[in-house]
């Protein structure tokens, strides 16, 4: 059984266009599932990981009647068959499984994605990853692509963490990542240009994307990234989905 995020009662799958990073504008769906081994003070799927009891800081504290989640009513159990179904009756072989941080639920996933390829041969798997948990070799067969996000300290994460040596090691050699980076100052830069050093990142694997939940927060930052894009040879991002829809869930 897989443990997905609940949205409006329901698991949160749907489908949409992708809306950052290499697959930018591809119709896929979504399977958003529950849990996260980090807990970013930004983060906008909170509903994954900050349950009531932990200790964890967020943004939204200081948002009038903002409460941490109770983790039984945000979780929907679901078995492969279920998912199965639900991706059936959608007709989109681009899956993204996001999260949360779905790696930490990599052991249960390796039934579905086989049965999901087996159901649909031209299935294109994608994984949403922080970058801190390594795929485990049954997984990493029948992934075709990680867009991996390693966190900054603008996250609020303590570095032992958020800084993995040996999974980002892993994915700076898979020619299945890419990476995408948050960006919103000067000081994440400098770090972002720290860790592709460090870990042999390539270059051509490297999307930044301003950060922002509104356009005009996007817009502000547009043009800088752009220019940072073109001198270091990254790719520039967008959030798609902010332009099309603003900072909704489930679509
Ligand atoms: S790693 Fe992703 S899902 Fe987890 S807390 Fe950070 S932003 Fe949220």
């Amino acid at each position: 059984m897989i443990k997905l995020a609940k949205l409006n009662n329901k698991p949160e799958i749907f489908h949409s266009v992708q809306g950052e990073g290499k697959n930018m504008g591809k119709p896929s769906i979504f399977i958003r599932l529950s849990l996260c081994n980090l807990y970013c003070q930004w983060c906008d799927t909170d509903y994954t990981w900050n349950w009531e009891g932990t200790p964890f800081k967020h943004n939204y504290d200081q948002l009038p009647g903002y409460k941490k989640y109770h983790k039984e009513d945000l979780i929907e159990l679901l078995s492969d068959e279920q998912i199965l179904e639900t991706v059936r009756a959608m007709n989109c072989n681009n899956i993204v499984i996001t999260g949360g941080e779905p790696l930490a639920q990599q052991k249960d996933l390796r039934s579905l994605m086989k049965a999901l390829k087996e159901q649909n041969p031209s299935t294109h798997i994608e994984f949403e990853t922080n970058g801190t948990l390594k795929p485990l070799p049954e997984v990493d067969s029948l992934a075709d692509q990680y867009n991996v996000s390693i966190k900054l300290s603008n996250s609020n994460v303590a570095i032992e963490d958020r800084i993995k040596p040996d999974a980002i090691t892993f994915f700076a050699n898979s020619p299945k990542a890419n990476f995408k980076f948050v960006v919103d100052t000067n000081e994440d830069l400098l770090e972002i240009q720290e860790l592709i050093e460090k870990y042999k990142i390539p270059r051509q694997a490297v999307y930044l994307m301003p950060q922002g939940t509104t356009v005009a927060s996007l817009k502000q930052k547009q043009q800088w990234i752009v220019e940072i894009c073109k001198q270091y040879n990254f790719n520039y991002t967008d959030r798609l989905h902010i332009h099309i829809w603003g900072d909704k869930r489930g679509v």
